[in-house]
């Protein structure tokens, strides 16, 4: 199926169930106005002469006109560019240059930044940009409210193996690079994320990760359109008190988010408050999920099914994901096993050859969900799927002999310390026991005797006395190998992040590197 094809089909079905609901505005679209909308806005595209494999980009937070534009684009054949919110003009500007946007889609403004200017400072120096469409000016009704002519659209010859969707990654290691997805890919994705989670008609999706990541896009929006679920917008942007809100206004049945959303959650003053009775299911996702977390998630949300997924952008994106009948043991501590109709095998990254069980490597996947490339960067995309299709993900990863994977961090943060191979997250796990400790996370350091040093940055829960690292260091002795232990402490109110909500080591390391001169 193509996206456009799909989402047709469930609109037949279910014409008068909700498709789309915005929280802030209260507007709300059912599955057969959603499907007018988006027939109205792809003709309005053809009339602008937009057209197949034709790049369009997007620049704005989580509204209902982001959910329309993706499956208008998807209906046209045009390849949509997600463009992370949070980017300033020269990201952008790289993003136009990098993918040849001819239509930019933008909101006005986000969190205060004037998108407007932004994107006049950049007009004219990007040579394929013809035109950039503001939301919620005349151009964009203009453009939004075209008479739909289904025939046309009809006519329009797709293949599920086009590209669709050129999404970037999340920037957490480096520069983000542009994966380019199919129909095949993400819809594929999102209708077995969907299948996992046991969507039908009756559920109701939070939406809480941006649309401009896969999280959002697929495993949020075509996950429910392609099982006749409701996609319910909190908010523009996400926080906590509002998601709760949301989920407590519309019913929710599902709630996602990546691990600090959900930490941020459990911890907000009035959590007692809302009534959070409709939660089934939800996805937590995206980094590593601590055990604690999970456990407060399945017994204070009452999200019973709840999953954890792993994946990437460049695999559409999830590779493994737990099951609502997988023991709580395995729900807390793996990341389930791998999806339907996909492969995943762990490699010693050096030989490549597949590690025995229990042993950590690489993890690699194979199948569907594998994309099509990196765009327009053959070089980077040879450096990451070989000969024969395998995606190496930069991930270190165990299987157990049941298939159940763990991920023990990304290659690029592992920390070699004295000889030893020291895994992170390991000791962010153990750091999580500590009453104290809201959020833990570790990364390696410069040091002259052993190569690298560990480093712990805590964020402590309020009112929680002062912490220093002797006194951290006195609760590690004894329960973790003392080269695991970490030498320096500090203590911090926020972890520079991501706008995936993904705490960024990089800049970690650089902070750290100049704080020890
Ligand atoms: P970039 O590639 O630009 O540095 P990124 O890898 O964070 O950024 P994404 O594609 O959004 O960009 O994220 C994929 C990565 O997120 C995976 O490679 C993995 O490291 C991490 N990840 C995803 N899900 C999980 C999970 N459940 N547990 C642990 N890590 C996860
Ligand atoms: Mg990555």
């Amino acid at each position: 199926d193509t996206i456009g094809v799909n989402l047709d089909r469930t609109a037949a079905r279910f014409p008068e169930r909700d498709a789309l609901v915005e929280c802030v505005t209260g507007r709300r679209w059912s599955y057969r106005e959603f499907v007018a909308a988006v027939d109205s806005l792809a003709t309005g595209l053809l009339d602008a002469g937009i057209g197949k494999g034709d790049r369009v980009g997007i620049w704005a937070p989580n509204r209902a006109e982001w959910t329309i534009t993706q499956y208008a684009t998807a209906k046209v054949g045009a390849i949509l560019v997600n463009i992370n919110p949070a980017y300033r003009a020269h990201e952008l500007q790289y993003v136009l240059n990098q993918s040849g946007i001819r239509m930019l889609v933008s909101a006005k403004s986000f969190k205060s930044s004037d998108y407007v200017a932004m994107a006049d400072e950049v007009r004219g120096h990007c040579a394929a940009l013809e035109q950039i469409v503001f939301l919620d000016s005349p151009e964009w009704e203009a453009l939004a409210d075209t008479r739909a002519d289904p025939e046309r659209l009809n006519g329009i010859r797709l293949s599920a193996d086009d590209p669709i969707n050129i999404q970037y990654t999340s920037g957490t290691t480096g520069f983000p690079k542009g994966a380019t997805l199919s129909h095949h890919n993400i819809l594929n994705n999102g209708f077995f994320v969907g299948e996992l989670c046991g969507y039908t008609e009756a559920d109701r999706v939070a939406i809480v990760p941006p649309f401009y990541h896969c999280f959002g896009m697929v495993m949020g929006n075509l996950a429910s359109t392609s099982h006749g679920s409701a996609m319910v917008i909190p908010s523009e942007a996400f926080d906590p008190g509002t998601a709760l809100a949301a989920v407590q206004a519309e019913r929710c049945t599902s709630l996602y988010g990546v691990p600090t959303m959900f930490i941020a959650e459990l911890d907000h003053p009035d959590f007692e408050s809302f009534d959070l009775s409709s939660l089934r299911t939800g996805i937590m996702a995206g980094s590593p999920c601590p055990a604690e977390v999970m456990k407060q998630v399945i017994d204070r949300m009452g999200m019973r099914e709840v999953a954890i997924c792993y994946g990437m952008t460049e695999t559409s994106p999830v590779s493994t994901q737990t099951r609502a009948d997988d023991s709580l043991e395995r729900r807390v501590s793996t990341v389930g096993r791998v999806g339907p109709h996909l492969e995943v095998k762990i490699i010693d990254p050096v030989t490549g050859l597949t590690v025995p069980c229990g042993e950590p490597g690489e993890l690699c996947t194979r199948g569907y969900s594998v994309m099509l490339g990196y765009w327009e960067q053959d070089d980077k995309t040879a450096e990451v799927i070989d000969a024969a299709r395998w995606m190496h993900t930069g991930d270190l990863a165990v299987m157990d002999r049941d298939g159940y994977v763990s991920i023990t961090g990304r290659i690029k943060d592992m920390v070699i310390r004295g000889g030893e191979n020291v895994y992170p997250r390991e000791i962010e796990e153990f750091l999580y026991t500590h009453p104290d400790i809201l959020d833990a996370q570790v990364i390696g350091v410069p040091d002259e005797k052993y190569g690298e040093e560990l480093m712990a940055w805590v964020r402590l829960r309020e009112g929680a006395p002062e912490l220093t690292a002797e006194a951290l260091r006195e609760f590690c002795t004894g329960k973790l190998a003392h080269y695991k232990i970490p030498r320096y402490v500090r203590v911090v109110d926020e972890f520079p992040m991501t706008v995936t909500g993904k705490v960024r080591k990089v800049e970690m390391r650089e902070q750290a590197r100049k704080l020890l001169g």
